[in-house]
C-alpha cells in the first residue's frame, strides 16, 4: 500500500475531535511515535467541546429518545452547531461519526484518511446521536470493531493513531510499514530477535542464513499460512456489492 505524502501542501495532517470530554485528549497520543510527531508538528490535534453548544442554563446536549426507551440521545441541533463551527475552519476534511453501526475501520481506510488533509471526528456518548444529524451533515459512520464502547473518544484515538503512523516521517523506515499486517492484504509473518535460543526455542534456521531471497520467500509463505489459518476472509475478500 503506498504511503503518499499528505495532500495538504506540507501543512500538518489535522485531527479535529468533537467530544463531550475534550480533557481525554491528547491522552495516549502524546507518547512514542504519535507523540513525537505531534511535537514535531507533522500532525495537529484540535478538540471542540460539544458542551459549548449545549442549550439553556445547563447546556443540555441530549434528551430522551423519541418513542421511549432507555438512555439519552444527543440532539441533532446541538451537534449541528458544533459541527458547523468545526467545519468553518476545516473545510475539506472528511466528517466521520464513530459508531458501532459504521463500516469497519481497517488499514485501507487508515491509508486513505492519512493521504488526505486530516479528519473531523464526532465522538458520540449516551445511546448515540439523533439519526437526522447523520444525513443532515453527511457523516460517514465508522466502527472500530464489533463491540460497544462507552463513547467515541477511544475509537477516535484508535483511528488517529492508525493514520498518524502512516504519515511520512512518523515511523522510522517506510520499509517497516510496508511489511506490517494488512499491508499486502496478509497478516505479518512471525518475528524473532536475540537470543538465538530461549527456553529451548530456537530461531528458524532460514532467518540466520543471510540468504535474503530465501528469507523473503519464507516470510511470504508464513504470512500466507497465518492468514489462511486465522483470517481466511482476507484472502477471499467479498466482491463489491457482496455483503461480508
Ligand atoms: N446505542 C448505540 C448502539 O447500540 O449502536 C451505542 C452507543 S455507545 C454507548 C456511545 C458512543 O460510543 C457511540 O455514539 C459511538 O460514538 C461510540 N462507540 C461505541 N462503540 C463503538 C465502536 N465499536 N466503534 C466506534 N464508536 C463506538
Amino acid at each position: 500500500m503506498p504511503h503518499s505524502p499528505t495532500s495538504n501542501g506540507g501543512a500538518p495532517w489535522r485531527a479535529t475531535v468533537l467530544t463531550l470530554f475534550p480533557e481525554m485528549f491528547p491522552g495516549p497520543l502524546t507518547v512514542s511515535n504519535a507523540g513525537q510527531a505531534l511535537e514535531a508538528a507533522i500532525w495537529s490535534l484540535r478538540t471542540v467541546s460539544i458542551r459549548n453548544f449545549g442549550l439553556g442554563k445547563h447546556r443540555a446536549v441530549d434528551d430522551a429518545p423519541a418513542g421511549g426507551g432507555a438512555g439519552m440521545v444527543m440532539r441533532a441541533d446541538v451537534l449541528a452547531a458544533a459541527i458547523d463551527h468545526a467545519c468553518s475552519e476545516e473545510l475539506d476534511a472528511p466528517l466521520i461519526y464513530l459508531s458501532p453501526r459504521g463500516e469497519q475501520f481497517n488499514q485501507v481506510l487508515a491509508a486513505e484518511l492519512a493521504a488526505g488533509s486530516g479528519v473531523l471526528l464526532l465522538a458520540g456518548r449516551f445511546e448515540g446521536v439523533d439519526e437526522r444529524i447523520i444525513a443532515g451533515r453527511a457523516l460517514r459512520e465508522v466502527s472500530i470493531g464489533d463491540y460497544v464502547l462507552s463513547g467515541g473518544e477511544l475509537a477516535a484515538m484508535v483511528l488517529i493513531d492508525a493514520c498518524v503512523r502512516l504519515l511520512p516521517g512518523v515511523v522510522g523506515t517506510l520499509a517497516s510499514l510496508d511489511q506490517e499486517s494488512f499491508e499486502a492484504g496478509l497478516l505479518e509473518y512471525p518475528q524473532y530477535t536475540k537470543p538465538r535460543e530461549w527456553e529451548g526455542r530456537t530461531i528458524p534456521e532460514i532467518l540466520l542464513s543471510g540468504d535474503h531471497a530465501k528469507i523473503a520467500e519464507w516470510r511470504r509463505a508464513e504470512a500466507l499460512r497465518l492468514t489462511a489459518q486465522r483470517r481466511p476472509d482476507l484472502l477471499n475478500p467479498p466482491r463489491s456489492g457482496e455483503k461480508s
